[in-house]
């Protein structure tokens, strides 16, 4: 219930005036957030390169109306792409990407323009491209934009969502040699119709489609924070001997950091997932919809300000 609310506030512009203009909100938004500008990107992903993490980046925004802010978007990931390789933090430092962000409200066409060419200059750098996956209307859309990045960049990475009934017959397609499948649970508010409803039903659906990508020939990158699938996961890697080469865990920037130590210094190949930019409203709202406990945190910033 709680959850619903959130995550239809997090599509409300005025509720978003509200918490942007709250005096505790920048202390909130920096635990989640690494900042608003290039450098703090680069300043956090350094810092977990050298705590022995992988890194992915996101730039913050998303259903973009505009053709020029698809573009100023695209730039942005190029900027990214270049100082990231200049500073040698590629390999260990990929882009995530979001194509409503790139356009593909407006024309699926210009986001897969966009998409291109941030996957042209992720290759230049030596690095890969993951392509965000947002809701459920843009899952076809977003898979059919990844089978054409894949014919020239084939190492371009998906999301699958296991709250999404359709997506145990997606693992399956995607789970060949060369493809690279980021499985989480999915961050929307989603319809019966197409969802699974219940943290139960979310958990045995993100079971079976870890099993098919753990069985198949691709790369799995296993984004949960749940300790439950994070401790199944580490038995399906024994299973079917997957070394730290052959799959990764993901986690968000700010979310369990010890637990993202823990498994790194036991050999695993473990990225976090770093959010930057000024539009962080939607993401955070994400966040405190996944776990309605973080309002507790935003209470406390409020009472000691
Ligand atoms: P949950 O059952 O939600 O949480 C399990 C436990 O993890 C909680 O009990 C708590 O201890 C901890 N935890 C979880 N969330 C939080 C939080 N916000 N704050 C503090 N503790 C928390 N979703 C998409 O729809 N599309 C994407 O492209 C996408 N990309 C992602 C990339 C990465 C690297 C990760 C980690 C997640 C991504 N997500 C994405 C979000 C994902 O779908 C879930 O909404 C989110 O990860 C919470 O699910 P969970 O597996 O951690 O389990």
């Amino acid at each position: 219930m709680l959850r619903s609310v959130i995550l239809a506030a997090s599509r409300s512009s005025q509720v978003e005036r509200l918490v942007a203009t709250a005096p505790f909100t920048r202390d909130v938004v920096r635990r989640f957030v690494a900042g608003a500008a290039t450098d703090d990107a680069l300043r956090a992903t350094r810092g977990l390169v050298d705590d022995g993490l992988a890194v992915t980046l996101d730039h913050l925004g998303e259903d973009t109306v505009r053709p020029e802010q698809a573009t100023a978007t695209r730039d942005e990931y190029l900027r990214l792409l270049k100082m990231l390789g200049a500073a040698g933090l590629t390999p260990a430092a990929e882009v995530s990407v979001k194509l409503s962000a790139l356009g593909q409200m407006i024309d699926e066409q210009l986001a897969y323009d966009n998409a291109r060419a941030i996957c042209a200059a992720a290759d230049a750098a030596g690095t890969t491209v993951t392509l965000d996956m947002e809701d459920h209307t843009t899952t076809d859309s977003t898979l059919e934009v990844l089978e054409k990045l894949r014919k020239d960049f084939p190492s371009t990475g998906a999301v699958l969502q296991a709250y999404l009934r359709r997506t145990e017959s997606d693992c399956r397609e995607l789970s060949s040699a060369g493809s690279r499948v980021r499985l989480c649970k999915g961050a929307y508010k989603e319809p019966e119709s197409v969802a699974y409803q219940s943290a139960r039903e979310v958990d045995k659906s993100y079971v079976r489609c870890m099993n098919i990508l753990m069985s198949g020939d691709g790369y799995p990158m296993l984004a949960t924070h749940d300790p439950r699938m994070i401790a199944i996961g580490e038995d399906r890697a024994r299973w079917f001997d997957r070394g730290p080469e052959r799959f990764e865990f993901q986690m968000l920037y700010g979310i369990r950091p010890e637990e993202q130590a823990r498994l790194a210094g036991e050999g695993y190949t473990v990225r976090t997932y770093v959010p930057y930019g000024d539009e962080w409203y939607g993401y955070l709202m994400r966040r405190l919809a996944e776990r309605p406990a973080n309002l507790v945190f935003f209470g406390r910033s409020l009472i000691s300000k």
